[in-house]
């Protein structure tokens, strides 16, 4: 893609640092070449599971257990694997942005507020039955297993019966 096409030309990381809520993890934070928020409406459009505050112009997602902070000109990533994996997430990041940018005239934007899926909106879709077939005592730990990637859909068999059918429709959209 041409340079003037790219709306993120490139990054810097400028901390790496252990992160608050999981010591074996780091909270990496980069400086971006460019101001990125006017992709966040076409983000906000097209990305699942993401939180969007048009106001205050920053944007997360989750990714795995990745919590992925973008303002205008700087990145805060939490829970990563050191400052490799950092440079992975903005490079997708990168991507997933000089991609929709270039896409723009085709895209709607959505300029709504949106919020992070949580484990309590997870749980709500689940049949919660506790009944441990996924491996977890409770429909709730499964839940936060989804959230953090450490457990697929597919591994909740009641979640297959045809009165969950529009539940596991909406849960598979959300954790794409
Ligand atoms: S298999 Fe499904 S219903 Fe059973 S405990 Fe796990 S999440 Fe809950």
């Amino acid at each position: 893609m041409p340079d003037d096409e790219r709306l993120l030309r490139g990054f810097t990381v400028t901390h790496v640092r252990d992160c608050l809520a999981d010591p074996a993890k780091n909270r990496v934070i980069a400086e971006l070449w460019d101001n990125v928020s006017p992709a966040f409406p076409y983000l906000n459009a097209v990305v699942p599971n993401l939180t969007y505050a048009p106001g205050a112009s920053i944007m997360m997602v989750r990714r795995g257990e990745r919590l992925l902070t973008f303002y205008p000109h700087v990145a805060v990533m939490a829970k990563v694997d050191g400052e490799e994996d950092a440079v992975a997430q903005l490079c997708w990041f990168q991507g997933l942005c000089n991609d929709i940018w270039r896409r723009r005239g085709e895209l709607t934007p959505c300029y709504e507020r949106r919020r992070l899926l949580g484990p309590l909106d997870v749980y709500r879709l689940l049949p919660q039955l506790n009944c441990r077939a996924c491996g977890e005592a409770t429909c709730m730990a499964f839940a936060f297993g989804l959230l953090a990637g450490e457990h697929r859909l597919a591994e909740c068999p009641p979640l297959t019966a045809p009165q969950h059918a529009e539940a596991r429709r909406r849960l598979a959209e959300l954790m794409t």
